[in-house]
């Protein structure tokens, strides 16, 4: 194929960027020509930010309807961009909402989808597959294409200093795409990073044996300025919310350190987290089957062991 026509489809929270956004432009940087469809309200002053990291072109679905996710409206709306502009491959996150939209997208247009990309290797998208055990590699058929990019994975964009053209895409939603409406986003303040975005991750287990008990892994993770994780068994017992949830049936994180502790290791549990740079496992059994994925390994403890972890990390920073 010569220059593919590649569009990413940027998210925004607080009209701002996510970092999947800059990702996403990453690959597509390797895939083609690069546009970008901006669905939302007030969001065309990104347009020049998404030109600076080399998006030659950008597509503003805007209209106040369009301020807060919804399925049917953000399908509506995307599915009509891709139909009327016809790009070869079109990047979506592998997040919450890209999921959500992305497969309905695909039905619309009659596309096929790549699901969960994690590289792209001599025309190959590669993606995990039996919960991260194998790798499968995928060679692009038909287009379009819809391809969902899991975050944290490719490094951003390096910026261009470019600037990109600016189109504004007609948007006709029915009353229909207007059936389902968002009265309140209700959010969760914490100081710490949302999960599959943060560059570090304390996760327990099992072993913690008490939601108060997190208290020391949130300490560990307020002096490393990471997120904190949680195992099914942790959030079934209740001791964490399911937001916090690693795994198979949770989420799929990729940060540079992830620090398991009391946790087994679990085939469900690695599903989440195997991707991760560089793994640390504290567990009292030396046979535990977290090891096995380890780069560190400590056997022990970890109401011992955390603490200690705690006390050095804050002595390095000082
Ligand atoms: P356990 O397996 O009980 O492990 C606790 C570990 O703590 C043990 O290795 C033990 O040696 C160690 N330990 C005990 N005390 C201490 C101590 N004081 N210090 C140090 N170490 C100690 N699981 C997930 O995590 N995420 C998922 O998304 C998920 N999805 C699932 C989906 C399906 C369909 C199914 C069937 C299961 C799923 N599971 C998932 C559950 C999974 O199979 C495991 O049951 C779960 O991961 C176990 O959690 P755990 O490692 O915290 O607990």
């Amino acid at each position: 194929m010569g220059m593919a026509k590649v569009w990413v489809v940027p998210e925004i929270q607080d009209q701002k960027l996510k970092k999947i956004s800059l990702e996403m432009i990453n690959l597509a940087r390797r895939l083609g020509e690069v546009e970008a469809f901006l669905i939302g309200d007030g969001v065309s002053a990104l347009a020049a930010e998404l030109g600076n990291y080399g998006v030659s072109k950008v597509i503003v679905a805007e209209q106040a309807d369009l301020k807060t996710y919804t399925t049917a409206k953000y399908a509506r709306v995307l599915a009509e961009g891709i139909k009327r502009e016809q790009p070869e491959i079109v990047l979506i996150g592998n997040t919450a909402t890209g999921l959500d939209l992305a497969p309905r997208v695909a039905q619309r247009v009659g596309a096929g989808q790549i699901s969960d990309v994690i590289d792209y290797v001599e025309g190959n998208f590669i993606r995990p597959i039996y919960a991260g055990k194998a790798f499968q590699k995928v060679s692009p058929a038909a287009y379009p294409l819809i391809v969902t990019v899991r975050p944290n994975v490719f490094p951003v964009a390096e910026a261009t200093g470019g600037t990109a053209v600016v189109e504004k895409a007609e948007v006709s939603l029915t009353s229909d795409d207007l059936r389902v409406l968002v009265r309140e986003v209700v959010r969760q303040v914490s100081s710490r990073p949302e999960l599959t975005e943060a560059d570090i991750i304390v996760s327990g287990g099992r072993a913690m044996k008490s939601g108060e008990n997190f208290r020391i892994l949130e300490e560990l993770a307020d002096v490393l300025g990471a997120a904190v994780g949680a195992s099914r068994a942790a959030v079934d017992a209740g001791w964490r919310p399911h937001q916090d949830q690693v795994g198979q049936t949770g989420k799929t994180v990729s940060p540079t350190l992830y620090i398991a502790a009391g946790i087994s290791g679990a085939i469900q549990h690695l599903a989440g987290m195997s991707g991760s740079k560089v793994i640390v496992a504290i567990n009292k059994d030396p046979e535990a089957n977290i090891f096995k994925v380890a780069d560190y390994g400590i056997v022990g403890d970890l109401f011992e062991v955390i603490p200690l972890l705690t006390a050095e990390c804050k002595r390095l920073r000082n």
